[in-house]
């Protein structure tokens, strides 16, 4: 088996105690040689300069591409355009580009009076300007907010019509979820690369309701077998496994790109990197 090439989000700290978590967190992955990091947008827009600074120093310590979040929500276009440019300034010229969430846990995405009105129309605008790379989220099992998957990977192919390079999914807990999707996305004439998005679970508790939240489904058998590890202290073991089981599942049907939600906590996602076959290549160190 090839060894895929990996990529891993994290978040921007919002104490002293996270920034040291950040940091352990490049310091573990870095050496991974990944094709990027990406950092998030908290909801809102409310980690902006957080988002900004993590990146810059991210990219300054590691010397490897990063990505920065952006989504459309709480300002008009000209602000998000300005801090699109402020990744710039900074080389920051990869950009996940998302609507965001409807704030305040409403229902429905309500636009900003002078803003994008979806991630389409930040797309557009974000590749008019020529600068970027740009990343855009996709969804194995259809957004909550999509009527069905024809919908759903309609909406996808207008992403990639408006200038995306790529995408990135939501996780998911089955390999056939993922393969299901990519071969409807193929139906419909995309070619561009969809990749995997892959959440080692460091907490089956909070990972269940995260994925209640937003649409991906859980297997029955999974409650199961988390019971059983957590009572005989083998959450960790089983986590590895499972992502390691599915990870290959999905190289061996021809899947090159994962990339890892890390919640800025390294150990699985190296675990599973490492068993993989991606291994280290330079320290962090090396680079600063
Ligand atoms: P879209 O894909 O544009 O829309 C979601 C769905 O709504 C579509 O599938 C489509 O069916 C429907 N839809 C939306 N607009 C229209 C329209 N005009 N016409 C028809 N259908 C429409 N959130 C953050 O706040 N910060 C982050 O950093 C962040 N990072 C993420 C990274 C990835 C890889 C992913 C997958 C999600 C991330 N999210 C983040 C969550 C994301 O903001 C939410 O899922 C949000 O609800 C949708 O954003 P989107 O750009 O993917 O939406």
């Amino acid at each position: 088996m090839t060894s895929p090439a990996v990529s891993f989000e994290v978040f921007p700290p919002k104490s002293v105690d996270a920034s040291f978590r950040l940091w352990d967190t490049a310091q573990a992955l870095a050496p991974l040689a990944p094709r990027f990091f990406s950092v998030t947008y908290g909801a809102g827009g409310s980690t902006r300069d957080l988002t900004h600074d993590s990146a810059h120093v991210l990219r300054r310590t590691s010397g490897l591409p990063v990505a920065a979040h952006l989504t459309c929500v709480g300002a008009s276009k000209a602000e998000t355009l300005e801090v699109a440019d402020s990744f710039a300034e900074i080389g920051v010229t990869d950009i996940v580009a998302l609507r965001g969430d409807p704030e305040n846990g409403a229902p429905t995405f309500t636009p900003h009076a002078d803003g994008f009105a979806d991630s389409v129309e930040l797309i557009e605008a974000l590749a008019k300007t020529g600068k970027f790379t740009l990343r855009v989220g996709a969804y194995p099992e259809p957004h909550p907010e999509s009527h069905d998957q024809a919908q759903n990977v309609e909406w996808l192919k207008r992403k990639f019509d408006a200038g995306a390079d790529e995408a990135i999914t939501q996780f998911f807990f089955e390999t056939e979820t993922f393969l299901r999707f990519r071969d409807a996305c193929a139906a419909a004439g995309i070619t561009k690369t969809i990749t995997p998005g892959i959440m080692p679970v460091t907490n089956w508790k909070s990972a269940r309701n995260f994925a209640t939240r937003c649409g991906a489904s859980v297997p029955a058998a999974l409650d199961e077998a988390y019971a059983a590890a957590i009572r005989d202290d083998r959450h960790d073991l089983l986590s590895t496994a499972l992502c390691t089981e599915m990870c290959s599942e999905l190289v061996s049907e021809g899947v090159e790109n994962l990339h890892f939600y890390t919640l800025n906590r390294p150990e699985l996602t190296r675990a599973v990197c490492r068993a993989l076959g991606v291994t280290a290549q330079t320290s962090l160190s090396d680079v600063a």
